[in-house]
């Protein structure tokens, strides 16, 4: 389904990202695994990838600094000579009350989650429009589309990402390239790991499915909006939630 296609997952190390990184391999992509602290895990995504059959790179960069992120597609046009598909997925939380939020946990989380992802989009979007063709997939958030209490810094990050992928879809579809998000509902990962239980009871209370979603399950939707085959969605969204957010 992607042979020959070329990738770039951002926090491919671990969680979410590390699975996406390994769906979008097996289905024959050679892939780019963007760390920003954790080397050695993402060179064991990578070296998995490589173990497929497939090419991979493990590529440091923090997300949130403009000069890191042209600094890494420069490394994935020489390892791979381009890019046919960005998966934004980097981000962190830090939470708070909104009435107790400092200034810098509110930016930290913009700077990596948002402008993180608008960094990337752009220098994804200058290659693809030579090559008019390409998909831009960003990781948003159930929290993004519903708002939740304790996370406004993070709340308006992933709302933003919905914006930008509306915008971004409109900006590039004359070049054939298409820009879509996922938003995740609740995912076990390091992320939620850190949440007390009675949290992680009243979250899982509100999923119809009745358990959390694992990470594979956000990796093949990213894989179906990777596909030439689903060249028809641009500007979505689309929950991968246990039906949460209906
Ligand atoms: P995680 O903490 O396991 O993974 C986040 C990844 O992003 C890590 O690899 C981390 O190193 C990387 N990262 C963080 N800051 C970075 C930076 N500045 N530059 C480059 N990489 C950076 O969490 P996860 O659950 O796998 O989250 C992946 C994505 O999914 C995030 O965008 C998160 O907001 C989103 N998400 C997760 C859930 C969930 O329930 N786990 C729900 C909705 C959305």
């Amino acid at each position: 389904m992607l042979t020959g296609k070329k990738a770039l997952v951002t926090g491919g190390g671990r969680g979410i990202g590390r699975a996406i990184a390994l769906t979008l391999a097996e289905y024959g992509a050679d892939v780019a695994v963007n760390y920003s602290g954790s080397r050695e895990k993402a060179e064991q995504t990578a070296g998995e990838i490589r173990a497929m059959g497939r090419q991979a790179v493990a590529i440091q960069a923090d997300v949130s600094r403009q000069e890191d992120c042209v600094r890494m597609f420069q490394e994935v046009s020489t390892a791979f000579g381009g890019i046919d598909i960005l998966v934004n997925n980097a981000g962190i939380t830090r939470d708070n009350l909104a009435v107790r939020m400092s200034g810098e946990e509110f930016d930290q989380v913009i700077d990596t989650n948002l402008k993180g992802a608008f960094f990337c989009m752009k220098l994804a979007g200058k290659l693809m429009m030579k090559k008019r063709s390409g998909r831009i997939i960003s990781i948003s958030s159930i929290s993004g589309v519903k708002g939740n209490a304790g996370q406004i810094n993070y709340c308006a990050a992933k709302a933003g990402i919905i914006g930008m992928t509306k915008c971004l879809a409109r900006e590039l579809a004359a070049r054939n390239i298409t820009v879509n998000a996922v938003a995740p509902g609740y995912i076990d990962t390091d992320m939620t790991a850190v949440l007390p239980d009675k949290v992680r009871e009243s979250v899982l209370a509100q999923v119809p499915l009745g358990r959390m979603g694992q990470p594979e399950d956000i990796a093949e939707t990213v894989a179906f909006l990777a596909s030439d085959r689903t060249g028809y969605i641009t500007g979505q969204t689309i929950l991968v939630d246990g039906g949460m957010g209906m």
